[in-house]
């Protein structure tokens, strides 16, 4: 059976946050001026538990569930999530587990991750120079670390993507070398249009780089790129191959939004569930498992929340009231 909301779409993926912490400070998603050390994160008791989050999956997948991804915040920063992702494991053989992290970490916990079941894992990353890293991310990182935790995973056995968000005026000359990267190591890239998520990120409409122009810039380096078909229509990026086989797509979701084909549904760590990236409010979900709900019950309270779901925020973001405090996406998990 699978559900659909008031639009005709299905509930096919959803994407859990486990932690709202991070390792980062991306100046584009938790400005250390908003996220300094007076930031309340939640506390431990109000984040769900991995039991209560596997509860939700377990709900879903007679609902016409395919993918769970694991997100955050930095979801390499919550303990043991090899325990997490081998429980999702265990309530279906076939479901597709992807873990989204900025891979600082990914060496040191790729090989158990993959052990646990986890199939993908989609790095983010924005630039290949030292210092412009350094300074999107507010960290001392850099970008050989994360190169190195992507080499692991792809030696265990993990498939590998990369996204990297391009925001005006400080990243574009990052987009050549970063597909020169990925393209040496066979590594799929996907180039994000910078989004309003969130309100303190400062975004405007100049800001945004499109894909047309993330595009014709590739394209003056390596020469014309080649369209590919669409896998599924849910797919959010966009895909084009490079002479040479590379693949590199783009989120075009302020340029060339895809809201018609959204099956999405993000879980935040205190356990609301948001039907849109760009939602205000969330729907509770912590309240009935920690009475004790059964899965049946936790799906049919998705199930009614599903079915009303109308959200499609990038196709009429033009026109929607400027004054909206839509949550961050470091909450709700990109
Ligand atoms: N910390 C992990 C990471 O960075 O991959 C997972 C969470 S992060 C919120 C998920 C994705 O959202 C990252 O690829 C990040 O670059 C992207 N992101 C964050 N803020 C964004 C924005 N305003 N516009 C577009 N993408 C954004
Ligand atoms: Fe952290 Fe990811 Fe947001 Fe960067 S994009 S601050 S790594 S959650
Ligand atoms: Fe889905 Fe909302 Fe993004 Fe549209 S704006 S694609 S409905 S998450």
């Amino acid at each position: 059976m699978s559900i659909e909301d008031s639009l005709g779409r299905p509930l096919r993926d959803l994407r859990i946050s486990i932690t709202d912490r991070c390792n980062f400070r991306c100046t584009y998603c938790m400005p250390r001026e908003n996220f300094g050390p007076d930031h309340t994160f939640l506390a431990k008791q109000e984040i769900l538990s991995y039991e209560e989050m596997t509860t939700v999956v377990q709900s879903l997948l007679p609902l016409g569930l395919k993918k769970v991804r694991i997100t955050g915040g930095e979801p390499l920063m919550r303990k043991d999530l090899g325990i997490f992702i081998a429980m999702l494991r265990s309530l279906d053989a076939e479901i597709d587990i992807a873990l989204t992290t900025n891979g600082v970490l990914l060496k040191k916990h790729a090989r158990q991750l993959f052990d646990s079941g986890l199939n993908r894992v989609t790095v983010s990353i924005d630039a290949m120079d030292v210092e412009m890293f350094q300074s999107i991310t507010d960290s001392k990182n850099t970008p050989g670390e994360v190169f190195a935790g992507i080499e692991t995973a792809q030696q265990c056995g993990l498939r590998v993507k990369v996204n990297c968000v391009v925001k005006k005026g400080l990243n574009e000359e990052q987009i050549v070398p970063l597909v020169d990267a990925c393209s040496s190591r066979n590594i799929p890239i996907r180039f994000i249009e910078f989004m309003d998520v969130g309100t303190t990120n400062n975004w405007n409409l100049e800001s945004v780089v499109s894909g047309e122009e993330m595009r014709q810039r590739i394209s003056n380096h390596y020469g014309p790129l080649r369209r590919n078909t669409a896998k599924h229509p849910s797919d959010v990026a966009r895909m084009w191959s490079l002479k040479n086989g590379t693949e590199v797509g783009f989120i075009e979701s302020v340029s060339s939004p895809f809201c018609g084909d959204c099956s999405r549904a993000r879980l935040s760590a205190h356990g609301s569930m948001y039907t849109c990236l760009f939602s205000e409010k969330g729907f509770d979900i912590r309240g009935i498992l920690r009475f004790g709900a059964s899965s049946q019950e936790v799906a049919e309270l998705i199930q009614n929340i599903w079915t009303k779901r109308d959200d499609r925020y990038s196709e009429i973001r033009g026109q929607v009231n400027t004054e909206r405090q839509p949550v961050e996406m470091s909450f709700i998990g990109g």
